[in-house]
């Protein structure tokens, strides 16, 4: 089974992604987790990504398209995998096309820019393995402390009001036209986001099956 989440900033990816993918056995694929462990292992990738990051902007095609590639290869990815965050651009969607992936479903989950902009206002990630909790939506156990590993939440830069506005401009200019892509190769279905977490759940469950 191979999938891709698409959807706005904050729409709920990575959530639901992990959900899914511990139902199914198979790993996520999240390009901003990537990236950020890059960034934070100072590896060459991470040196260029993260002005772009910090910016709210996308990073490079050639960067991600790369880093995807490789990962793709790796023995875990054999019986599937799910995409959260990637493809953002035509230019990755061709490429991943060109390298011969065929995906099974693409979800997009639908989500309002002034609901996203509330909600990532909320959002919080470990600073140590990267876990994502909510304020009101997700809360940790203990206020500021990762229910995984006991390291530090923080707010991501790229979490700030203006860099979401900015990130929902880019998204809607860069990533929904991706929408039409999958429509026209008959893979696209469409998730109403802007519910709860389980019944956003239940709703992916139901294109999937
Ligand atoms: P995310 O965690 O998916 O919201 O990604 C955080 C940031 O990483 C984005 O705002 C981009 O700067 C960068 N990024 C992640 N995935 C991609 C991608 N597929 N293409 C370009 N930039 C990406």
């Amino acid at each position: 089974m191979k999938l891709i989440f698409l959807g706005p900033p904050g729409a709920g990816k990575g959530t639901q992604a992990s959900i899914i993918s511990k139902k199914l056995g198979i790993p996520t694929i999240s390009t901003g987790d990537m990236l950020r462990a890059a960034i934070k292992a100072g590896t060459p990738t991470g040196v260029k990504a993260k002005a772009f990051m910090d910016a709210g902007k996308l990073v490079p095609d050639e960067v991600v398209i790369g880093i995807v590639e490789e990962r793709l290869e790796q023995s875990d990815c054999a019986r599937g995998y799910i995409l959260d965050g990637m493809p953002r651009t035509i230019a990755q969607a061709e490429a991943l096309e060109k390298g011969g992936i065929e995906f099974d479903r693409v979800i997009s989950l639908e989500v309002k820019d002034e609901v996203i902009v509330k909600r990532m206002s909320g959002r919080r990630v470990c600073a140590k393995c990267g876990a994502t909790f909510h304020v009101e939506n997700m809360p940790p156990k203990a206020q500021d402390v990762c229910d995984a590993c006991g390291g530090e939440l923080i707010i991501r830069a790229d979490d700030a009001p203006e860099t979401v506005r900015k990130r929902l401009n880019i998204y809607h200019e860069e990533t929904e036209p991706l929408k039409a892509f999958y429509a026209e190769r008959g893979k696209l279905r469409g998730v109403f986001g802007d519910q709860t977490m389980e019944e956003t759940t239940k709703a992916v469950e139901e294109v999937l099956a």
